[in-house]
Order: structure tokens, then C-alpha cells, then sequence
């Protein structure tokens, strides 16, 4: 099942299909740990996994 509305450009995740997510859920984390993040940068898909 495709989350349509989570676009990803991660190619190479094993959840990654035709430029959207297909994982039952993910989880984003701050880029280095804490609660906070100045923009999108210093965030990050730890649901990712490479094929
Ligand atoms: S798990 Fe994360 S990195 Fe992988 S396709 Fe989904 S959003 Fe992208």
C-alpha cells in the first residue's frame, strides 16, 4: 500500500515506489538527535532501509 501522501525521492529505500513511500508508516527524526529542526534539511527518514 502506497502513502500517498508522503512523496520521497529516496530511490534506494526498499519502500520507495514510483517517487512515493509504500511503507505502512514511517518515522522522522531530527538530523543529529533533539526535538527540534531549522528546516528540512536536518530532518530525516529512519524508516529508510537500502534494497
Ligand atoms: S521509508 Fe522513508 S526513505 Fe524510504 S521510501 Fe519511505 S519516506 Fe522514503
Amino acid at each position: 500500500m502506497v502513502l500517498e501522501n508522503v512523496k520521497c525521492s529516496v530511490s534506494n529505500c526498499r519502500y520507495w515506489q514510483n517517487q512515493f513511500c509504500n511503507a505502512s508508516a514511517i518515522e522522522v527524526n531530527v538530523d543529529g538527535g533533539g526535538k527540534q529542526a531549522k528546516d528540512s534539511v536536518e530532518t530525516q527518514c529512519r524508516t529508510f532501509q537500502a534494497k
